[in-house]
């Protein structure tokens, strides 16, 4: 009994030592956009911070265990700390800092399911693993629906969630003067999108959601991924295209009395696999999502 709790401990311990280490070895490397717009990189989603008169202001936060590096980077580009914080979603390599930059004095701004999915936490069996309720300090104060505006350093910022995509929580930030677009995971520069069912996805609304974006920028906009590289109007597009292309072939083969199964053997995604296909979504994965996807007119928003 003694022994099996001693292995199990030097276990455990390993465990937390390797989840310290894979953060021990990130850096936080900052890309400029402009004077007072950065694109911040570590590990888990894009950050950016704007800085200006009224003070900083912050996209999302990666871990917790990355929030001291993240901190310093910005004391070294804006000499201050963080005053807002929004959150382009709940998933934890976007909100896993919230509780520390809450605790330093950062208002936390996103959508309500934002706070609803952060507070509630999920049960291993939705998640697969245990997501805790998160506490008060972590949690958004200022929540918003379809959209709201926020005027900060001379910005007038644009948070829009237009449908549920990624998740039924997705902000899409638009600073309109700065011609700068975040958005969050519902965006995956040259990669297969994830969809999170459990969480409200749904491709048919990620669909809409890149629609509306397309549709509000122009060829100049600077678009910030959840992950991957800055990207531009023309990149947003390919990549509404692939999965446009995509979801059309196989909810015709849904249709047609197909099982998921059957989609994969036809090969359905063949030629963008290489292109498209090597991240954290594979196309097994990538059609699991188009074959589960309710139709939008089946699926309640709130
Ligand atoms: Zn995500």
């Amino acid at each position: 009994m003694h022994k099996t709790i001693f292995i199990l401990s030097i276990l455990l311990s390993s465990i937390c030592l390797q989840a310290q280490d894979r953060f021990a070895k990130v850096e936080i490397t900052a890309e400029k956009i402009n004077d007072h717009l950065y694109m911040l990189q570590g590990s888990g989603g894009n950050i950016v911070i704007q800085m200006g008169d009224d003070g900083v202001l912050m996209i999302d936060d990666q871990f917790a265990p990355l929030s001291a590096k993240i901190q310093a980077k910005i004391k070294e580009l804006t000499g201050a700390e963080v005053d807002y914080l929004i959150n382009t979603h709940w998933h934890g390599d976007h909100t896993g800092g919230n509780e520390n930059f809450g605790k330093a004095g950062a208002t936390i701004i996103a959508h309500h399911n934002v706070r609803k999915r952060m507070a509630r936490g999920r049960t291993k069996i939705e998640a697969g693993r245990e997501i805790p309720p998160a506490p008060a300090v972590a949690l958004p104060v200022i929540t918003f629906g379809s959209d709201m505006k926020f005027h900060f350093n001379g910005e007038d910022l644009h948070l829009f969630h237009f449908h549920n995509g990624h998740t039924d929580g997705d902000g899409i930030i638009y600073f309109a003067n700065d011609n700068v677009v975040h958005m969050g995971d519902t965006f995956f520069n040259m990669r297969y999108p994830f969809i999170d069912l459990k969480s409200g996805g749904n491709v048919n609304g990620l669909l809409k959601t890149l629609g509306e974006v397309l549709f509000m920028i122009d060829d100049d906009t600077v678009v910030v991924p959840g992950h991957g590289s800055l990207g531009n109007k023309a990149d947003l597009m390919k990549y509404r295209d692939v999965i446009l292309e995509l979801r059309d072939k196989v909810v015709a083969m849904k249709k047609g009395g197909k099982s998921l199964d059957d989609v994969l053997a036809s090969g359905f995604s063949k030629q963008y696999d290489e292109a498209w296909g090597g991240g954290f979504i594979n196309p097994e994965k990538f059609a699991s999502f188009l074959f589960e996807s309710p139709a939008l007119d089946t699926v309640s928003e709130d």
